[in-house]
């Protein structure tokens, strides 16, 4: 029997959604094994427990990262992770970054597509203990039309690219269902909707016909494998549900028909809305245009009412961080869709821990064994200090998360090395336009004219 573990005095949130309570808390071996009065009886009889008092702390579920893409290195463009990318080097890449999701407090991460889909292969060395990483359970390329996507036309006509496939007609899509199960998708990620650029305005469309959707769908539940779907726009989100798709991303865009929809299929929602909120509260610090912080912004407004009819309603809603662009860092953001939840949708701190633990379980296909503080759940947990269920950005202020554990093993937290450039990895920029009168008089961060040099 393996080590056992008791947790004394804490402040447990136990990630259903219920008030915290002070408890004791054994983990035996990579298991909860009980809680209370249990936990003091059982351990009265084991020899070698370690003891470790959390007067004033938290013990809680791991964050559950159920849209995180752990092998595009906080990549600025679509170029950069389409092109720039290397197989073998973003895998070793992806573990060093595993470490700050860990640091984090994420004990499971959903990676909907990755590039050479070598998410796969990290995924396998995390499990057979040759990397230190949160859980994770991940989709192959992404399969896709020629209009899909959010890359415009940068998406090729056929093939791969970066972290897609490209594919046309019934036979390639069940070439493709197929070929993914076997090398070892635990879900399928189809991106149902896209930009078309002459049509950007219309926002993104849906890029498939339902016999198509439908038959991505049969053809992986067939082999006992779900679907995922990228979907804004009422269309997509329609089809999606008709085909039977099981996990809806963003969701945007759905009018009450099929908000109805997706409430009578119970299917869980992850907006995946920090990207968005990132760029609406700090993207002037960036540079960022006004036009697109307002379309973010309205984007998060404008599925506000149906989001918050899906959770009243008991339909899961699952936080997803984005990561992996420059927008949302590896380490930085993975709480924020809980404030995002509180903020924007009206749910409670604790509703939105929930979304985030135990309801996040879901993406990992392992609801009812991971999320939760009871016992016979998994040991993925953390321990805080302060007090998440009064204000759940306290998930995100360096230092609060003391410890985490998953399948109660403590894991290594420390901050990872520095690490220094890698040749040819980033997208070289050029910055902002010079203009004559930039390069001459400068311009201050405010905005201002600023000259740099007298004038002639
Ligand atoms: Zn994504």
């Amino acid at each position: 029997m393996s080590a056992a573990l008791l947790f004394e005095n804490a402040r447990v949130i136990d990630g259903t959604g219920a008030a915290p309570f002070q408890s004791s808390v054994l983990v035996e071996g990579d298991r909860i094994a009980a809680l209370g009065a249990d936990a003091l009886a059982r351990v009265a009889h084991l020899q070698h427990a370690q003891r470790r008092d959390l007067q004033g702390q938290t013990l809680m579920p791991g964050l559950i990262d159920a849209h995180c893409h752990l092998s595009f290195d906080d990549a600025a463009s679509n170029p950069e992770i389409f092109h720039q990318r290397r197989n073998a080097l973003s895998a070793l890449v992806a573990a060093y970054n595993a470490r700050k999701l860990l640091r984090a407090g994420v004990t499971g991460l959903l990676d909907p597509d990755s590039v050479f889909e070598n998410m796969v292969d990290v995924r396998d060395a995390a499990e057979a203990g040759i990397i230190q990483a949160p859980r994770i359970a991940c989709g192959c390329y992404a399969i896709i039309t020629a209009v899909g996507g959010t890359a415009g036309r940068l998406i090729a006509d056929t093939g791969i690219t970066g972290y897609y496939k490209s594919v046309q007609g019934r036979d390639e899509i069940i070439a493709e269902v197929r070929r993914q199960v076997k090398v070892g998708a635990d879900w399928i990620k189809v991106h149902v909707s896209g930009v078309v650029p002459r049509y950007a305005h219309r926002g993104e469309q849906c890029s498939w016909t339902q016999e198509e959707l439908s038959l991505i769908c049969e053809v992986a539940h067939d082999l006992g494998v779900p679907v995922m779907g990228h979907c804004r726009g009422n269309l997509s989100a329609q089809r999606a549900v008709r085909a039977g798709v099981d996990l809806i991303f963003h969701g945007t865009g759905m009018d009450e028909a099929t908000t109805d929809a997706v409430i009578e299929r119970r299917i869980p929602v992850c907006p995946a809305f920090t990207f968005q909120a990132n760029m609406v509260d700090y993207g002037h610090r960036l540079g960022t245009d006004d036009a697109l912080v307002q379309l973010f912004q309205r984007e998060i407004a404008d599925s506000a009412a149906s989001m918050r009819r899906l959770h009243e309603a008991g339909v899961p809603l699952l936080c997803g961080s984005e990561a992996g662009f420059s927008m949302v860092p590896y380490g930085h953001w993975h709480y924020r869709e809980m404030e995002v939840f509180t903020r924007y949708y009206g749910l409670s701190n604790l509703q939105a821990i929930h979304c985030a633990t135990g309801a996040g379980a879901f993406a990992l296909k392992m609801a009812g064994q991971t999320g939760v503080v009871a016992a016979g759940m998994k040991a993925d947990l953390l321990v805080v200090d302060g007090d998440p269920s009064q204000d759940v950005r306290v998930l995100g202020e360096p230092g609060r998360i003391r410890e985490v554990f998953v399948d109660g093993r403590a894991m290594d937290i420390s901050e990872p090395p520095p690490r220094r450039p890698l040749g040819g990895w980033r997208m070289p920029s050029m910055g902002r336009q010079l203009t004559r009168d930039f390069a001459l008089r400068g311009v201050d961060a405010a905005g201002q004219d600023a000259p740099l040099i007298e004038e002639l």
